[in-house]
């Protein structure tokens, strides 16, 4: 009792327990295909493979094969952009929001209506509210520290009596919310450098390389001049899968045999793209846990290398995170940007998922920006993520 009102309540930073351990365990010795020693150099350039498409065809379409521009309304009652304001900007704003909330549905239900249940019929914020609010947060995959970190905020409110009134409670959450999610960072300008190297990261099956695509994809149409680089070299079908995209977006694949080392792939590519003056090089990797200690080197490696051809390079390391993990994803998270230099953030899946508020305490933790959202399979399902509209979204 007394929790969320008393003078200065301390702080329990809850530690990773999951770091120590996992270091230790994948600290044990173990063998890895693609190991490769440190001075072996990189192959020769004339191993690389160009794929280069036809001009892109048909429009690619989302293989969800929904009309984006008609979604069901469901719930009703929460703040929705003006329909007064109808420049075509602020239209096709309007739309990706409505599709952005339609796909963020899952979770929104599981937050939002949880919330909605505590506050129904409740008139001031106290204790008791702010105890039942801990909970559903909490356990809505805000995590503890997080959901502290949002509850003691709205505390000091109370106490400096600035709020009362629990029809304001929800927009202060938001507003919480909001602040943690606008991360301060350099802007993502991939036309700042030439060539701009972004790097894919992350474990098995989080949607890498189809995110990497997704990418290319809209910076083609941004009117970047954009090469993908098949840098999973580990898995025979990895290569297959970027070709394909390759081919149906549009866009040229620098690709070696499979089982090449991937660091001589980057090289390679690297140098390819300087000659040729890319804009945009795009490299997809191997999945790789968090946890192992081997791979994590060899994604070392690579950095190391292409640093050699072009200093800087990587310009993005993006770490992609399936949101459908929860609380895992925020383990990878904060082993990724402790060990790999992490740049920024992808969460992906938040179209299937009641966990999309793991962003939340994934970006509270990391310190990293969001810089994009997976709504879905498709090409276009790929958001530059925008913390106000995100909030709104799912809650
Ligand atoms: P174990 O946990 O050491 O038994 O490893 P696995 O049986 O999962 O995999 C065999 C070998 O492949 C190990 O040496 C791993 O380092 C390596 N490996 C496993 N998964 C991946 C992966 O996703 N990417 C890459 N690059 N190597 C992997
Ligand atoms: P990788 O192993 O990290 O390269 O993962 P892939 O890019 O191969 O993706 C694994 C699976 O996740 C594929 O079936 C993708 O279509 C799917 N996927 C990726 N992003 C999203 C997303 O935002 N939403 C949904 N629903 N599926 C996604
Ligand atoms: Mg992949």
């Amino acid at each position: 009792m007394g929790k969320w009102f008393k003078k200065k309540r301390k702080r329990k930073e809850t530690s990773s327990p999951s770091t120590e351990a996992s270091i230790a365990e994948a600290a044990a010795p173990g063998g890895h295909p693609n190991g490769f020693p440190e001075s072996e150099s990189p192959s020769e350039p004339e191993d690389i493979e160009w794929i280069r498409p036809l001009d892109a065809e048909e429009p690619v379409q989302g293989s969800r094969g929904e009309d984006e521009t008609d979604f069901p309304e469901e719930d009703s009652g929460h703040e929705e952009p003006s329909e007064e304001s109808d420049s075509p900007g602020e239209k096709e704003k309007r739309r990706f929001f409505k599709h952005l909330r339609e796909r963020m549905q899952k979770t929104r239900k599981g937050l939002v209506h949880r919330v909605d249940r505590i506050l129904l019929g409740k008139r001031t914020v106290d204790e008791d509210l702010l105890d039942e609010l801990e909970e559903v947060l909490v356990t809505s995959d805000l995590g503890v520290r997080t959901t502290r970190r949002l509850l003691d905020a709205v505390a000091e409110r109370v106490k400096r009596r600035e709020l009362h009134d629990v029809e304001k409670l929800r927009s202060q959450l938001q507003e919480e919310m909001r602040a943690i999610l606008e991360v301060e960072a350099p802007p993502w300008n991939p036309r700042r450098t030439r060539p701009f190297v972004i790097v894919m990261m992350g474990v098995n099956g989080v949607g890498k390389t189809t995110t990497m695509a997704k990418l290319a994809h809209r910076m083609k149409q941004e009117g970047l001049d954009v090469t993908m680089v098949a840098g999973d070299t580990f898995r025979a079908a990895a290569i297959e899968q970027l070709c394909l995209w390759g081919e149906r977006i549009g866009v040229p694949v620098i690709r070696q045999k499979s089982g090449s080392d991937p660091s001589a792939v980057a090289f390679d590519a690297l140098e390819a793209a300087v000659k040729r003056d890319t804009q945009v090089v795009l490299l997809d990797t191997a999945g790789r846990m968090h946890t192992k200690v081997n791979l994590m080197e060899e994604l070392k490696k690579t950095r190391r290398v292409m640093r050699k051809k072009l200093p800087g390079a990587p310009h993005e390391a993006l770490l992609v995170l399936d949101a459908t993990t929860g609380q895992n994803a925020l383990s990878q998270a904060k082993l990724f940007k402790e060990q790999m230099d992490a740049t920024g953030l992808v969460l992906t899946k938040l179209d299937g998922t009641a966990k999309g508020g793991i962003v939340v305490p994934v970006c509270d933790e990391t310190g990293l920006p969001v810089r994009f959202i997976g709504v879905g399979e498709g090409v276009e399902d790929l958001r530059p993520f925008d913390p106000e509209e995100f909030v709104r979204a799912i809650f």
